[in-house]
């Protein structure tokens, strides 16, 4: 397993968009002999022997409680029950965070994408229009209210996460709860009515007073914590005046490339403590510093 694997991130089972929408052919999925059920603890993920733990779907499952996650590469179907009590924890557990390191990447996006689903599940029981009760179909790709019938779907909420480059240098910025020395990319939800560029562009004028443009879109992953999609980006200051917004950020400060490099290789001098592989911005960061001039090699 290499650890710069950017976590949550190259699934591999065949959504099967054909059999959530036809409730026999769900059903007949659920009853299948080759059916298997990814076991959770909670939220958290259960592995053994460097996999994720998957059981068979028990003989008197239902698809009220059930969730189709799709088919594996030999068109067997895997499931996740809709657990009922699922707390409002929005953070990755150590444990959620470990397996990053430990099994197939393809294991750990399948992870992300049915934590998020069983959270939203396990939050959505009640129909935000009218209060009734709401109940799984899709084979659990959505709710339905059973008083005035609308229709609810999981969510995916956007977060823009940006480095603004100015001459050479990069911003990167601290919040104040984060441990000491280490620094990242600036980040925020997108609002309704707003462009990703403009997104990226209101973000970092309002934690760091700096106005950037000619924003361009680098790679996203999805952060099941509890349902983010970060989509990781460049945009260009006109200058690195800084105007921080401390309540939001405690410290910022421009880096050049080769502080970047030590950071991400985690040096001992390095000017920061980088995010580690498994977070989009640690591979924004590289993407950048990866396209900057490399420093001369030493005469000989
Ligand atoms: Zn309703």
């Amino acid at each position: 397993m290499p650890l710069e694997q950017l976590g949550y991130v190259g699934g591999r089972l065949d959504r099967a968009d054909h059999i959530r929408m036809n409730p026999d052919q769900a059903a007949q999925a659920l009853a299948s002999p080759g059916a298997r059920c990814l076991v959770l603890d909670g939220l958290d993920p259960v592995t053994q022997d460097s996999h994720l733990l998957m059981e068979p779907v028990a003989t008197d499952a239902s698809l009220d409680d059930h969730l189709l996650l799709g088919l594996d590469d030999e068109q067997r179907p895997v499931f996740v029950r809709l657990a009922q009590e699922v707390g409002s924890n929005f953070f990755p557990s150590p444990r959620s965070r470990a397996i990053v390191t430990e099994i197939p990447a393809d294991e750990v996006a399948l992870y992300g994408a049915a934590r998020s689903l069983v959270h939203w599940h396990g939050r959505h029981p009640f129909c935000s229009v009218c209060g009734s009760r709401t109940s799984p179909e899709k084979a659990g790709w959505a709710r339905r209210c059973g008083a005035c019938n609308a229709e609810h779907f999981p969510r995916v909420d956007p977060v823009v996460i940006m480095l603004a480059e100015h001459e050479g240098r990069v911003l990167v910025g601290r919040q104040h709860s984060w441990p000491e020395g280490f620094y990242s990319a600036l980040a925020g939800f997108v609002e309704p009515g707003e462009t990703i560029e403009e997104a990226v562009m209101r973000e970092i004028k309002e934690e760091a007073g700096v106005t950037v443009h000619s924003v361009r879109y680098v790679m996203s992953q999805p952060w099941p914590f509890p349902s983010s999609l970060m989509i990781a980006c460049i945009g260009q200051a006109d200058d690195d005046a800084l105007k921080l917004d401390e309540t939001e950020i405690q410290h910022a400060f421009w880096c050049d490339a080769a502080g970047v490099r030590a950071a991400l290789a985690g040096k001992a001098d390095a000017p920061f403590t980088a995010p580690p592989p498994m977070a989009v911005a640690h591979h924004l960061l590289k993407h950048w510093a990866d396209a900057q001039v490399a420093p001369p090699r030493p005469s000989a």
